[in-house]
């Protein structure tokens, strides 16, 4: 019997358990512990920057919004290609996306769009609360040029790392290029605890707010006082645990990822009509998943039928994700283009990028996609 292969499964690194039976040893086995301040002090010694561990990478978003005072009413852009859990907290908080289009180069937030809007909107006097920046399957979006048109107006930006763990931009590493950041350690992560996120600000007072909120609320002295809103989103020190072997293997992940991509892109380079996602220019694009497009004219297959193929072989593959323009949930929102989310989203596939994948895994899944291709020339 065949095993199945999944897209993206968690993958340790050999000093966790380590870690967890110190946990354990110490009997903290709640939201307080060493293994959660030494897990904070070593994120942060990576990324430069003061942060918290939380309990998921929404928790991490929704209280990043929070910090730059999205409330109700507000309205804060978004692209419309990513995952809903980028959205959603922007809804917890009673505000309104707005949705803007991706650009080819790098499939993120696209710079023109957004000056576009953001120009419309300060000669209408309402601009908008906040501006989420996602980087999408590890590939950093056009920072620099997302920045200065935010800075020029005056608009604060949440960058949502939680895909982008090990990325670059410009020599500078994702989740740490706004003034507030989150990451993800979900179990289909480049690393896990689990379930799990961080937050990061470049404000130290801010990483302490978000602390403050996400256990309770509660204010200093004995008695149980509480005069803000707050959140059970700490992340319990047992994960934490996890989350400090996972640290150690970063590094390692990422060159895997990237390697995984890369065999892909070789073994299918004589397929017109199947192309790797673009590697844009200014950073190091950690490939977290293998992401192609179909042109199902050149490659006499389309997307759906490679998944169909992958699926009768019992291997996991995927669609890009699907625009939030286009989800009932969100379907009340302005948005601004979206034509190219949809280009996307319709001829997007995500193959299996598990950095525990064998070079046989990697055969199968290639010779399975090889067979159904009818390439025209
Ligand atoms: C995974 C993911 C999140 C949410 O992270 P969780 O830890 O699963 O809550 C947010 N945004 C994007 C783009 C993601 O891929």
């Amino acid at each position: 019997m065949k095993k199945r292969i999944y897209l993206s499964v968690p993958h340790m690194g050999g000093e966790e358990e380590t870690f967890v039976r110190a946990a354990f040893a110490s009997n903290w086995l709640s939201t307080v512990g060493p293994e959660l301040d030494a897990f904070e002090r070593e994120f942060a010694a990576r990324t430069g920057r003061p942060c918290v561990a939380l309990a998921s990478g929404t928790a991490a978003l929704h209280l990043g919004l929070r910090l730059l005072g999205v409330g109700p009413g507000d309205e804060v852009v978004s692209p419309t290609l990513t995952f809903v859990a980028s959205v959603n907290p922007i809804v917890y908080l009673g505000a309104r996306p707005v949705f803007v289009d991706a650009e080819r180069e790098s499939w993120n937030l696209d710079p023109q769009r957004l000056a576009d809007l953001l120009a419309a909107r300060a000669a209408q006097g309402r601009l908008p609360r906040a501006v989420m920046v996602v980087h999408l399957y590890g590939q950093t979006a056009d920072m620099d040029a997302i920045l200065e048109v935010c800075q020029r107006h005056e608009v604060p930006v949440l960058e949502d790392a939680a895909e982008a763990l090990g990325a670059e931009y410009k020599g500078r590493p994702a989740g740490s290029l706004a003034s507030v950041s989150a990451v993800s350690f979900n179990g289909n992560k480049i690393i896990t605890t689990t379930s799990g996120g961080m937050l990061s600000a470049l404000d130290p007072r801010w990483v302490e707010k978000a602390r403050f909120w996400s256990q309770q609320a509660r204010d200093p002295g004995i008695a149980y006082h509480h005069t803000e809103m707050g959140y059970n989103y700490r992340l319990s020190n047992v994960l934490a645990a996890i989350g400090r072997g996972q640290l150690r293997v970063l590094d390692d992940r990422v060159r895997r990822r990237r390697e995984i991509a890369f065999h892909y892109r070789d073994a299918f380079a004589d397929l017109p009509g199947l192309t790797l996602m673009p590697q844009a220019p200014w950073g190091l694009h950690t490939n977290w998943l293998s992401v192609f497009l179909v042109d199902p004219a050149r490659l006499g297959a389309d997307r759906d039928a490679i998944i169909e193929a992958l699926a009768a072989d019992d291997i996991e593959s995927r669609p890009v994700w699907k625009p939030m323009h286009l989800q009932p949930l969100h379907a009340a929102a302005e948005h601004h283009g979206g034509e190219i989310a949809e280009d996307l989203f319709q001829r997007g596939i995500c193959l299996p990028s598990s950095s525990s994948l064998t070079d046989e895994d990697l055969a199968r899944i290639i010779a399975v996609v090889r067979a159904v291709a009818r390439p025209r020339r």
